[in-house]
């Protein structure tokens, strides 16, 4: 049977196939050799990415035994790094890169590492398509229109503070949402909170490890209900299957602005009863969930590294609030008619472990969640684990999880993305 085969980078970057030893995957730092079912073509719009200080593993079919590759097989003297791919959205991976670490190695930055191989003259992923919408797809982006649209409304509305910011978010970022939102068309961002209640280990937009930078920065202001209506009116009133977002990667917990999100709501939902009106939050405050509900909130998606209350508080170093809070959020939600979904932070060896799997049946059993969005951890998986204090144990591999939570949970829909609930848009 054809296999992929290991891909290794040499000192300089460039990314050469081994053929003599296969592509192996990853499962909290167990090794596994990779099933035909197991990868997929690399999504167009993923990103290779370089391992510093981290040897890649392959598997030796003929002396059947991994194999660590430490010095470029072709030419001895060149060290050699391991090789990532970060997949491109609506992608949940199955196996992350497999390599050994230097013991001083530096830590990776918050992205994550999928196992990648190289098969019939092209690169191949551990992971599989979790969402057929389209709207991150790279081919829906051209940058030079994007710039124009943007700039354009940025002159037009020259004093919406929150329209600048998001400007630079789609210019700068290359945020989809943002992009999307200057395309007039599915999910737009609607950030408002410069503060958060939980200082969660990869946190994207405020980091205080000086060895890790967030990827993006954080807003720096709480806009008005106007200038949140000044983006989310129009873009409810005519986008094609039209979300609006609060809760973003570049601001903080958006549950602590729920008086200013409230009579935005409320005046959105005056304007027009058209598209979904979401909310992305870390789930801390349940009382103004409902209130948001209350004021005409559709949905909201709450976020988990683990359906189990230690992990989850070892990750997410919550402020002021616990895990029931968060179970509590959710059963709000639905009590109040909205759609609850979980985003939920998938990493191979510890999303799989039996345990955890146990814990999110209970938790889907007793909170009722709509959707889970399978999305990759962006986070060092070896500092992640450590940090947590987790021991790897049985696991079920990702496909089978996927497969038993659909067996258990026939209404339970898994995806990417917060759906458009507007039927008359669908
Ligand atoms: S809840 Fe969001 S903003 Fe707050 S620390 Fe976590 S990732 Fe950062």
């Amino acid at each position: 049977m054809n296999r992929p085969a290991l891909v290794y980078a040499d000192s300089s970057g460039r990314i050469f196939d081994f053929p003599e030893l296969e592509m192996v995957g990853s499962s909290a730092q167990r090794w596994h050799r990779i099933q035909p079912e197991d990868w997929m073509p690399l999504p167009e719009g993923s990103d290779l990415f370089l391992l510093p200080d981290r040897f890649p593993v392959g598997y030796n079919p003929r002396k059947r035994q991994f194999e660590v590759l430490s010095r470029d097989p072709f030419d001895p003297s060149i060290p050699v790094q391991a090789v990532a791919a970060f997949m491109a959205p609506a992608h949940t991976q199955i196996f992350t890169a497999a390599y050994r670490s230097k013991p001083d190695a530096r830590l990776l930055p918050l992205f994550s590492y999928t196992a990648v191989g190289w098969l019939n003259g092209r690169f191949v992923a551990a992971g599989l398509r979790i969402d057929s919408d389209e709207r991150q797809d790279l081919r829906h982006f051209d940058p030079r229109q994007i710039e124009r649209n943007a700039r354009r409304r940025m002159d037009r509305e020259s004093r919406n503070r929150l329209i600048r910011h998001l400007g630079k978010c789609a210019i700068t970022y290359g945020c989809p949402a943002a992009r999307n939102l200057f395309m007039n068309r599915w999910e737009a961002p609607l950030p408002t909170s410069p503060a958060c209640n939980a200082r969660c280990l990869g946190c994207i937009s405020l980091q205080e490890r000086t060895d890790l930078c967030a990827t993006q920065d954080r807003i720096s202001f709480v806009p008005t209900p106007d200038e949140i209506c000044g983006v989310a009116i129009p873009h409810l009133e005519q986008a094609p299957r039209a979300v609006v977002s609060f809760g973003q990667g570049c601001e903080g917990e958006p549950l602590l602005q729920a008086d200013t999100i409230r009579a935005a709501i409320a005046a959105m939902r005056r304007a027009t009863g058209r598209g979904t009106v979401n909310l992305n939050t870390n789930g801390s405050l349940p009382a103004r969930v409902a209130a948001l509900c209350e004021a005409g909130l559709d949905s909201i998606r709450v976020s988990l590294n683990s359906a189990r209350r230690d992990f989850y508080t070892a990750y997410f170093n919550p402020r002021g609030y616990t895990f029931e809070d968060v179970k509590a959020s959710i059963l709000s939600a639905k009590s109040n008619g909205a759609f609850a979904s979980i985003n939920y932070f998938v990493l191979p060896g510890f999303t799989d472990d039996v345990n955890e799997f146990q814990a999110l049946c209970r938790l889907v059993d007793e909170t009722h969640p709509d959707f889970i969005q399978m999305r990759n951890l962006n986070i060092d998986p070896e500092w992640y684990l450590k940090s947590i204090d987790f021991r790897p144990g049985k696991t079920l591999g990702i496909r089978h999880l996927i497969t038993r939570l659909k067996e258990n949970f026939p209404h339970l829909q898994l995806g990417y993305f917060n759906p458009c609930l507007d039927r008359t848009l669908a």
